[in-house]
């Protein structure tokens, strides 16, 4: 896992330098099919943007870019989990065509799958350090969670990222499967 420190120093949650204690960590994807991280890099540098993120993790290649300094207060979430949980977007298979709200229709459903088991990959191995840095169980409720998640447990918005893809997509995956990965890639850290 290759990590690229690129901080959007334009934007108003890295100017604030406001700290949270990190309690937890979202995995979010973009809802969008834009695979490469460089582009939202781009955008989110800007003293216009309303929201950021920590690290966008790039679909062709996995590599993470860290947007924000890991405790920084971010609006990645739309609710009370911005002062508790650092948000990681997973960016999404450029295959994917979305036809309303998260639904999508997908033209190769094999080369999606492929590139959203890179950034689980890749989030997998980046979750497992920030576990280690800031001593958190990955299994333990309520520490790693997806943005539908947070939701469901009321402190985030009305979102279905990124468990949607894993549905949508056949992978037989879900957030249970990715918090197992995360345990277990700590042990190999
Ligand atoms: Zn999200």
């Amino acid at each position: 896992m290759e990590i690229v420190e690129q901080f959007v120093k334009s934007n108003p949650c890295y100017k604030a330098k406001t700290k949270i204690e990190v309690k937890g960590l979202m995995l979010h994807s973009v809802g969008c099919p834009q695979s490469r991280a460089e582009v939202f890099v781009k955008r989110f540098d800007n003293s216009n943007a309303k929201v950021c993120v920590h690290a966008f993790i790039d679909a062709d290649t996995g590599i993470v870019f860290q947007t924000l300094p890991w405790d920084y207060w971010a609006w990645h979430c739309g609710g009370s989990g911005n002062r508790t949980h650092i948000g990681v977007e997973m960016c999404e298979p450029s295959c994917i065509r979305y036809t309303g709200g998260s639904t999508f229709q997908c033209s190769d459903e094999e080369k999606a799958r492929t590139m959203v088991k890179r950034t689980l990959d890749s989030a997998a191995v980046l979750f497992a350090t920030l576990c280690r840095e800031y001593q958190l169980d990955p299994l333990k409720d309520g520490i790693i969670i997806s943005h539908k998640e947070g939701h469901d447990r009321g402190i985030a918005s009305g979102h279905a990222d990124p468990d949607h893809l894993f549905r949508q997509l056949h992978m037989n995956y879900t957030m249970d499967h990715f918090r197992a990965e995360v345990a277990s890639a700590m042990t190999k850290l």
